[in-house]
């Protein structure tokens, strides 16, 4: 089976912004409002795995990433997680890291037992948007990349 985030109609659909290593998509089933993920171009399972000019671009490319999902969200405040290998709830083995914009009481809470086990409930529940949901978000965060063009290149 085609890994789901290497497959080219996946990323038509939910790629918002991308530079020569990375993607950032926006998660079909989001836990919570702007909920995207960051992903390597190039098909690896571990951060362990980055090459030196993707270990170089992370950081960078994820504030631009971090930095369009916070403005789509209206948000000041993220999680930024990394799941990596099965016994921490990797469910699809290409790298990928959650960037969830955070707002006060919202549903996942502050309580580190209380989020693990909201987002892993979510994660199992939350509906998963239709092509229409999914066209609406990514062209509003596409709209955003657009129009802080200058601000997100200095990131
Ligand atoms: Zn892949």
């Amino acid at each position: 089976m085609e890994c789901v985030f290497c497959s080219e109609t996946t990323l038509n659909i939910e790629k918002f912004y991308e530079d020569e290593n990375f993607v950032a998509i926006y998660n079909i089933r989001p836990v919570v409002k702007g909920h995207c993920l960051v992903i390597p171009k190039r098909h690896i399972e571990s951060m362990l795995e980055l090459n030196e000019r993707e270990r170089m671009d992370f950081i960078s490319f994820s504030n631009k990433a971090i930095f369009i999902a916070l403005k789509y969200a209206n948000a000041n405040d993220l999680d930024f997680l990394l799941q990596k290998g099965e016994n921490a709830g990797q469910s699809i083995k290409h790298l990928h890291f959650h960037i969830m914009p955070r707002k006060k009481n919202d549903s996942l809470g502050v309580n580190k037992d209380k989020f693990f086990q909201s987002f892993a409930e979510k994660e199992n529940t939350v509906k998963t948007l239709t092509n229409n949901e999914m066209k609406a978000v990514v062209n509003d965060l596409r709209s955003i990349a657009e129009n802080h063009r200058i601000q997100i290149n200095e990131l």
